[in-house]
């Protein structure tokens, strides 16, 4: 009897362990393996779906030149092929421009405008009652300035714009729904200059979205 109930113990453990190596050995690679297949299949289709679009420049930038932004400036936006940075440049090449924006007691809002100080072109960059998510659709939340537009900074300086278009779905839907300018329809922007000491400093950042 004694024996029988040892050797059934026995058994049980050999099983067991048999067990506990075939998890190891053959179930988690597989699973390891589909999870791999299945983030490798989001990426792509992230990157897809931006690829038809992020190449283009927004409508708040067209009266502008986009750049590459220079790799001493320190620029802490996140990383990832849906977040974009950008130096503004003016029509004519000139890279400080003066910022004016509008505001509501100390805090300063938007509708931003830059001016350029080489050439007589000041133009409108941001306004989310009529650019990005919301603005395109109509139904801006945010707030904006009530006076009129007044210079930031006694001095021009360069510009530097971020923004992302973060909800991959959304942006999918709209390409399906024959929207032949994704672009236009950003979910964040923010707008900084480029201080005297080199750093970005933030103007105003917005949610479109
Ligand atoms: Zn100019």
């Amino acid at each position: 009897m004694e024996r029988i109930i040892a050797l059934t113990i026995a058994g049980i453990i050999i099983l067991y362990c048999m067990y506990a190596l075939y998890e190891i050995f053959v179930i988690n690679p597989r699973e390891r393996r589909a999870l791999n297949k299945t983030q490798k299949k989001q990426t792509k289709a992230t990157s897809t779906i931006l690829n038809k679009f992020i190449h283009k420049k927004p409508r708040c930038l067209e009266n502008f030149d986009i750049d590459e932004v220079p790799t001493e400036i320190k620029n802490n936006w996140v990383q990832g092929p849906e977040f974009l940075s950008k130096l503004i440049k003016c029509k004519c090449g000139e890279e400080e421009l003066y910022v004016y924006a509008s505001s509501n007691k100390e805090i300063l809002l938007a509708p931003i405008y830059l001016e350029c100080p080489k050439c007589p072109s000041k133009n409108l960059i941001f306004d989310p009652t009529i650019h990005g998510w919301d603005g395109e659709n109509g139904e801006n939340a945010s707030l904006v300035g009530e006076t009129e537009p007044k210079k930031v900074y006694e001095t021009p300086r360069r510009v530097i714009v971020n923004y992302s278009f973060q909800n991959q779905d959304n942006y999918a839907e709209l390409i399906e729904d024959g929207i032949d300018k994704p672009e236009d329809y950003f979910d964040v922007i923010i707008i900084n200059t480029v201080n005297d000491a080199g750093k970005l400093e933030e103007v105003v950042s917005y949610e479109c979205a």
